[in-house]
């Protein structure tokens, strides 16, 4: 196979390497990936495999004592056997592989096998696309991957909003083995690269060390060759020109000296001069003493064309990701910087867990491979600070502050940058700005909600924003590569930290802001829910988009628990009959009449589930409250319900003549007495099998499912009468513009699971509910009238994909 087949260009830019599924951020990260080892080794497996299914068989049908002796004499009579794979455990087929292609032939064209009496059944063997599947990771998860299920429960413990985020900190900040776990690992490759590289330091930086590291998160490390470089110029000058340098080197080595003494005149270092040798040279250098040096490393590979060029490589032991770079002293030096933040005031850090996690989840920041248009973590964590620098009074200092701070010792210029601020907090004074973490986050949304970014340049070493026409008048920052969000870096003047950021992303962030400040003016962000529900930062975190819009309010919402999209009814149609539609007065409302109808009948009908109206009153009186603030300009929790929809009363049912909304919802009570979610393939397949051939044709897939259903109830009766397994809530909600982009989306939350039944069931609805709920659709049609045009349409027309996107 060609190594391009392997190879998909993404669309939110990178590539993915189908073969080894891995996604890489550029090309020529994708080049390095290609010639590596992982990648060449798996396409070897991958040819080799090809070649042994290419000459074998499959064969079944002999008796279940026959041994995989007995069965290589036997087909050993057509040509030599190279190897035989038995199902072990029920003993009732073999995959044997023969010497060579003719041999296989050989075996198929002979009429008749038989084994002891036994007719044997033998067909070439089935060809499968080698799938290669990465070994699933164990110890610490990283941080964001603590599920928003646990992460909640733990929130919904807390007292107030101010210790759901400090609580956030607890939850994702290392622990002390953790931490010491990274500290041993430095330690060790500190001693390896000191025999390679004499005088040189391995420094921490970067989440690991700056304080807001996360479970699991990479471990950043600069190797420092300044001194090594200096003992190599030294070592190779003039004896007489040496000594007198040797002494200025080993003083200020002072404690690297024993060490120095024993460098050996055959180190990997006489071949190589530090000086003139290129970055890329240096890093292969370095990736082969770890390679070859360094216990328990594994996957070493030199990106030296990358952006910032790495040597990446993982721990095997403790599964830790490291990245070692040169030449990024001051990338050391900006996260002494965000410590010392950190230090300053404690409400920094759990406004960054915070703000890094709500940010992941709405899919704003954390670019898994370094590039993209995503907001970095560094970046964010920039913004906050600038954030808490311009309150009033401000809760930090500006970076020029620090500056006048520093002492003499603590004076820095780094790549030409000034870099100075002092090592110790303790010097500072406290911040006057006493507002609590609950408002501050509340005012972080509101702040840069309508922030104008384009035209503005983020200075945190001034503490404030200038407009662009002043940055690009000073001399110092007109370097800057201006873009959609500016945020200068506090030391390197010239750089936009989030230069990579593109409107769209500028835009959703902002638009995120928006709902989250919105949510975060309504009581369930401000109080802790009395009857158990989600509020505070759960609500804030759940994951989505502009359908999330309605967790802003206090009815039933997209908030609550875990979200299934289903596609647009209007995907049923042709092309032309949905340009006819779109935007036509009440498509909108038809459209969710039909989701609900159909869900309805798929949840009710085909699974037998008990499905009754949601009457919590609360909830209801909550939508009409925000209606009567006018937050929303139509909250559809009153008005808008199925029109076929029985359960919907008269007062309730949808006004077509209304102007069109922009937001539909109505909710669910759901009762679940069998696990009819358990065994469906199987039992599908019996059914199938026992059914006539003449029922199978013209066959209507839902009515199947009934019966599958169906027969896993009169299964699971045996085991007695049937009590509620589960009940859970789902809210249905559509909002936006009705047009084929516009999804409905479900919101499941579970409030007796007994159990702990509702995961396996919400993940089979996943893949179960937008299939059949449009199957639903498509059969009967979308034949109600809207307007002038009339939809008698749906039925007989081609299946549309399905898009669900949990
Ligand atoms: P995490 O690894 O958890 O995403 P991090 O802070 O370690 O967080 P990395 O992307 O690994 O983020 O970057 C490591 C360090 O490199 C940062 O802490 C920062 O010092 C520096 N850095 C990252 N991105 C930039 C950037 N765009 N400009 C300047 N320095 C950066
Ligand atoms: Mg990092």
């Amino acid at each position: 196979m060609e190594v391009e087949d392997d190879v998909e260009l993404l669309s939110r830019g990178g590539f993915r390497c189908r073969l080894c599924m891995l996604q890489v951020a550029n090309r020529p990260s994708l080049d390095d990936h290609l010639q590596g080892k992982k990648h060449r080794k798996l396409t070897e497996v991958r040819a080799q495999r090809k070649s042994q299914e290419e000459k074998s068989i499959f064969v079944s049908g002999f008796r279940r004592e026959t041994s995989e002796l007995e069965l290589s004499e036997y087909f050993s009579n057509f040509g030599p056997v190279s190897s035989i794979v038995m199902d072990k455990e029920k003993g009732i087929y073999a995959i044997i592989e023969l010497q060579d292609q003719a041999v296989m032939h050989k075996v198929l064209s002979h009429p008749q096998h038989c084994m002891d009496g036994q007719k044997l059944r033998v067909k070439p063997r089935h060809k499968k696309d080698f799938k290669y599947t990465p070994p699933k990771k164990q110890g610490p998860a990283r941080g964001q991957e603590l599920s928003l299920e646990k992460l909640s429960q733990a929130l919904c413990l807390c007292s107030d909003v101010d210790e759901q985020l400090k609580q956030l900190v607890s939850l994702f900040q290392f622990s002390e083995n953790e931490r010491k776990l990274r500290e041993l690992l430095v330690t060790l490759l500190q001693e390896v690269f000191f025999e390679f590289f004499p005088g040189c330091e391995v420094l921490p930086f970067g989440s690991s060390v700056n304080s807001f590291e996360v479970h699991g998160c990479d471990l950043d490390l600069f190797l420092d060759l300044e001194h090594t470089k200096t003992f190599q110029a030294s070592a190779r000058k003039p004896q007489e020109e040496k000594q007198s340098e040797d002494k200025a080197a080993m003083d200020t080595l002072s404690e690297d000296k024993a060490a120095l003494d024993t460098l050996s005149e055959d180190s990997i270092l006489s071949d190589v001069d530090l000086e003139s040798a290129s970055a890329s040279e240096i890093l292969e250098l370095i990736a082969a003493v770890l390679r070859q040096c360094v216990p328990g490393v594994h996957g070493v590979q030199a990106l030296t064309s990358a952006r910032l060029p790495v040597v990446k490589f993982q721990h095997k032991e403790s599964l830790l990701q490291g990245d070692i770079s040169i030449n990024n002293r001051l990338a050391f030096c900006n996260t002494r910087l965000l410590q010392l933040y950190a230090e300053v005031d404690d409400r920094v850090r759990p406004l960054v867990y915070t703000l890094r996690y709500w940010a992941k989840q709405k899919e704003l920041a954390g670019n898994p491979f370094g590039g993209g248009p995503l907001l970095n973590n560094y970046a964010l964590t920039l913004l906050v600070l600038f954030f808490l620098q311009t309150r009033s009074p401000p809760v930090l200092p500006a970076v020029a502050q620090l500056k006048e701070l520093a002492d003499e010792g603590e004076k820095a210029i780094i790549d030409g940058w000034d870099c100075s601020f002092p090592k110790d907090s303790s010097k500072m004074e406290p911040s006057c700005n006493l507002e609590n973490l609950r408002s501050l986050l509340a005012e972080f949304f509101h702040v840069f909600t309508d922030y104008d970014f384009a035209s503005t340049v983020i200075s945190l070493r001034e503490g404030q924003a200038f407009p662009l026409k002043d940055i690009l008048a000073s001399e110092t920052s007109s370097m800057l590569k201006l873009g959609a969000l500016n945020i200068q870096d506090p030391f390197e003047l010239s750089h936009n930290v989030a230069g990579n950021v593109n409107e769209k992303i500028a835009l959703r962030f902002q638009s995120r802001c928006r709902d989250a400040a919105k949510y975060c003016r309504s009581l369930q962000y401000q109080r802790k829910s009395s009857k158990g529900k989600t509020w505070g930062l759960v609500r804030l975190f759940q994951r989505g988009d502009n359908t999330e819009i309605s967790i802003t309010e206090e009815g039933p919402a997209a908030g609550d628990g875990l979200v299934i999209y289903l596609p647009s009814p209007l995907l049923v149609l042709t092309e032309e009959q949905r340009r006819k539609l779109c935007g036509t007065e009440g498509v909108q409302q038809l459209c969710f009449q039909k989701v609900c109808t159909a869900l309805r009948f798929v949840l009710q009908d085909v699974l037998k589930c008990s499905v009754s109206q949601d009457e919590d009153n609360e909830n209801m009186a909550n939508a009409e409250q925000a209606v009567l603030r006018e937050e929303v300009p139509c909250v559809g929790a009153k008005r808008i319900l199925a029109e076929e929809d029985s359960s919907v009363p008269d007062s309730k049912r949808p006004r077509l003549e209304a102007v069109s909304t922009r937001e539909e919802k109505v909710s669910w009570h759901c009762t679940i007495c069998h696990k009819v979610w358990l065994g469906r393939r199987k039992m599908r397949r019996e059914l199938q099998r026992n059914a006539a051939p003449s029922l199978l044709q013209d066959v209507d897939s839902l009515q199947v499912e009934a019966e599958v259903t169906e027969a896993i109830r009169q299964q699971e009766h045996g085991s007695g009468p049937a009590q509620p397994l589960l009940m859970f809530r789902v809210c249905i909600v559509s909002a936006g513009a009705a047009s084929q982009d516009c999804r409905t989306s479900l919101c499941f939350t579970p409030f007796q699971d007994p159990v702990a039944l509702f995961q396996d069931f919400f993940h089979f609805l996943q893949v179960f509910l937008p299939k059949t709920v449009m199957k639903h659709i498509k059969k009967h049609g979308l034949n109600s009238s809207v307007g002038e045009t009339e939809l008698g349409l749906g039925q007989g027309m081609d299946f549309y994909p399905m898009q669900c996107s949990p």
